[in-house]
């Protein structure tokens, strides 16, 4: 693990939002020697069921910050990672397609499992850094200093703000106003299963990306104590507006209807599934900026992305890394936050573009037929397209990718 330094620079930073992102970022300060404290509205750091995968790119930083072997006890590292035809199942294998092994192996567990292993590291470090109950209205800057205002009336005082508080953000929102965001006439259905309650083939330590013309369901193993569960993420075109929630609960006779036709693994999965949730999946522009004086966004709070790259949870891990690596060269907040804004935007604006042209890709009228699908999986899943896909992302590597300096600010006028 790498050493920890005692608390030693001068800035206090305040996150709102106990999420992975604040949670990462406040990990990150701390072993920087910078103080920081989290405000989270939620009574406790409880999560309902749902998997995420952590890919080479953010594992790289919860490798620096001490994380590793947590990291490979909680998760399943997926040995088979392939797409599959709809109705058939047959399969097209990417680690052998342009997708090596080694780098592009993910992580896959369970939310709850990793904001519990942020949680006990930032806790470890500094005891009661974490304020539950704390919903954050709004802030006010002055005299150096930042004070954020939660809604039961108290206030806390720091040298500066990130506003890690999701797509929803408040901070986002009372630094630069309201935004807009745009249903993409698609929505997710995502469930666990127990898998004992599956055919035993279903049973592997594989991510498979299953498309069909109008809809794709990515499946893979988590563990949860001593269960084993296959996690699932159903994208489905839908043209009715739906709500842009993680919580909202959804009913599998409507989850089975839309993925009527479809190959009995998959049947069986929603059949049985344990918990169902539903989100309508929306996309927003990009902010002019994401920093302002002594107030920052980070994650969800500045770049939403669709879920097709998978790197909403990973580019939220990257900001934290780099954001706490500036603050820690720089003594002022607001240069730190200049010059971090200017690191990350465009690659995470990237990323969130290249997520949103997936849907078209996953959704293709030629995976109606299999004369017609076969092709077209090579021709978007082959070793060149894999390579072109993914490689930049996951090769980035947040922990040493060179400081900037100077430059002005990207994609606005200061
Ligand atoms: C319950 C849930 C399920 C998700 N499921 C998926 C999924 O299946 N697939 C996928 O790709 N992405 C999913 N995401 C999104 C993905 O996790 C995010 O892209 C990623 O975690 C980025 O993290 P973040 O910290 O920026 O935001 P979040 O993980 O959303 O965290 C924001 C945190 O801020 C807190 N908060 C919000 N407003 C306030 C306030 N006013 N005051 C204090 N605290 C506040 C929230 O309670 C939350 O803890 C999910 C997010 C959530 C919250």
């Amino acid at each position: 693990m790498k050493p920890t330094r005692p608390t030693s620079s001068s800035h206090r930073i305040l996150i709102a939002g106990a999420g992975i992102g604040g949670l990462v970022t406040a990990l990150s300060l701390l072993h920087r020697g910078i103080d920081c404290d989290v405000y989270e509205q939620a009574p406790e750091l409880r999560e309902v069921g749902a998997g995420l995968w952590i890919s080479a790119n953010g594992a790289r930083v919860l490798f620096d910050l001490g994380l590793k072997d947590e990291l490979e006890r909680a998760a399943i590292a997926a040995s088979e990672r392939a797409i599959r035809l709809w109705n058939s199942g047959e399969k097209w294998p990417l680690y052998e397609a342009g997708a090596s092994a080694a780098s592009h192996k993910p992580y896959v567990l369970l939310r709850a499992h990793l904001l519990r292993m942020l949680q006990d590291a930032v806790q470890r470090l500094k005891p009661g850094a974490i304020h539950l109950n704390a919903r954050c209205a709004g802030f006010t800057e002055a005299d150096g200093k930042v004070t954020l205002k939660l809604e039961d009336g108290s206030e806390a005082v720091g040298t500066a703000l990130i506003g890690a508080d999701g797509i929803h953000s408040r901070i986002r929102e009372q630094a630069f106003g309201q935004v807009e965001s745009r249903y993409t006439n698609a929505l997710a259905w995502r469930g666990l299963v127990p898998v004992d309650r599956l055919a035993p083939h279903q049973a592997r330590h594989a991510v498979y990306t299953w498309v069909g013309p109008s809809a794709h369901v990515t499946v893979y193993p988590v563990r949860w104590q001593d269960t084993a569960l296959l996690t699932f993420s159903a994208q489905v075109e839908h043209s009715e507006w739906q709500l842009e929630s993680w919580s909202v609960k959804g009913d599998p006779a409507d989850c089975l209807r839309d993925f009527a036709g479809w190959h009995p693994d998959i049947i069986e999965m929603i059949t049985h599934v344990d918990t169902l949730h539903k989100w309508g999946i929306f996309v927003r522009e990009p902010l002019p900026r994401w920093s302002k004086g002594r107030v920052t966004l980070l994650g969800d709070a500045c770049h939403s992305m669709v879920p097709y790259l998978g790197q909403g949870v990973n580019m939220a891990i990257e900001d934290a890394c780099v954001l706490s690596r500036y603050l820690e060269a720089n003594a002022d907040p607001v240069r730190a936050f200049e010059l971090y804004q200017n690191e990350r935007k465009e690659r995470a604006e990237t990323t969130a573009r290249r997520a949103a042209d997936m849907q078209g890709i996953f959704h293709n009228a030629a995976l109606a037929s299999r004369e017609t699908a076969g092709d077209y999986i090579l021709s978007q899943w082959g070793p060149a397209q894999n390579a072109a896909r993914y490689n930049w992302i996951y090769d980035y590597d947040a922990t040493s990718v060179k400081l900037r300096s100077g430059g002005g600010l990207v994609g606005a006028e200061a």
